[in-house]
């Protein structure tokens, strides 16, 4: 919010993933390569020493040093079965239900960000947390961006992102249902219908929607969290996952679950403080 108030809202011009373009175009002109579709395997240490990455053709390439990426606590969960050292497993923020939708007009009464708000926001917010069940009033963010940017959407038409925050799956079953999306979707529908706001179905041209599960398997997230470790007062500053491994000496973390924290402009900084640790210990 600090940002927001002193800086104002920015969309990139292209949206989100205009800035992954803009970093990749940085990272060829200092003659960074970069392979994409490429799932790493296995880290394999040579004794407390980080060595080995293995490709998914299986074969291993040696390194001075790794940093992962992928969700710390996933990582080296799923990277580094079995290597002793890891840090305690933090305790996670919400999942998401993420809805994507492009539609032959804007829908009316909707801006750029809107978000629906629960009756008892209190009691919502706290089974969201709890993980004990999905709350019965759910709150939820939609956004149009191609009110903002027309580009992103083909002449005339809108695209629609939804999401709504849900319990960890590993603490409530309901949150991996099958059923969920229709659920999610009857849900949202519903309320936006209540505020006059009704999207119909011959206006919708293309539709689909990530679960949990789907956020979880596609990018190694610690129990499908959507956000990475919670901001509790436990898990901030010298508490939180470290971006230097504790363990194995060249393996470093970056990224939602470490230190400093949570979304886009804290994961940059992040990055910063992950290359100052490397440069340090290689001094
Ligand atoms: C739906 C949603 C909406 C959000 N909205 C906002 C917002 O409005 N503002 C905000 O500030 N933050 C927002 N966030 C949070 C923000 O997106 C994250 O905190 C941030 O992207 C995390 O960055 P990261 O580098 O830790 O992880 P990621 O961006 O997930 O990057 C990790 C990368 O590692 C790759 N990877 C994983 N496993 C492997 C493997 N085995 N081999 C190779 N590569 C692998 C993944 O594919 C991924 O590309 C949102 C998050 C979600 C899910």
């Amino acid at each position: 919010p600090y940002g927001e108030i002193a800086d104002g809202l920015w969309l990139p011009r292209g949206g989100m993933y205009a800035l992954v373009q803009a970093l990749q175009r940085l990272a060829a002109s200092l003659n960074v390569r970069i392979y994409t579709e490429t799932d790493i395997k296995q880290v394999i240490p040579d004794g407390r020493r980080c060595r080995w990455v293995v490709l998914p053709d299986s074969t291993a390439q040696d390194f001075d040093a790794v940093i992962l990426n992928a969700d710390a606590p996933a990582a080296r969960e799923r990277l580094l079965r079995d290597v002793p050292g890891a840090p305690r497993l933090p305790a996670m923020t919400p999942a998401v239900l993420t809805f994507y939708i492009g539609l032959r007009r804007p829908p009316g009464g909707l801006g750029h960000h809107t978000v629906f708000m629960p009756q008892d926001a209190r009691t919502a917010f706290r089974d969201l947390m709890a993980g004990c069940r999905v709350p019965p009033d759910l709150p939820f963010y939609v956004a149009v961006p191609s009110l903002t940017d027309p580009t992103l959407a083909p002449d005339g038409q809108a695209t629609l992102f939804i999401l709504v925050p849900l319990p960890l799956p590993a603490k409530c079953p309901a949150s991996g249902a099958d059923d969920l999306v229709g659920f999610g979707r009857g849900y949202v529908m519903r309320r936006l219908k209540r505020h006059g706001i009704e999207i119909v179905e011959p206006d919708i041209l293309f539709e689909t929607a990530w679960t949990p599960r789907d956020w979880e398997s596609r990018f190694c997230l610690h129990q499908a969290s959507a956000f990475g470790a919670a901001h509790t007062l436990r898990q901030i500053g010298p508490w939180r996952w470290p971006n230097r491994d504790p363990y194995i000496r060249g393996l470093y973390y970056v990224g939602a679950s470490t230190v400093p924290g949570t979304g886009l402009p804290t994961v940059t900084i992040s990055g910063r403080l992950t290359v100052e640790r490397m440069l340090h210990d290689a001094r």
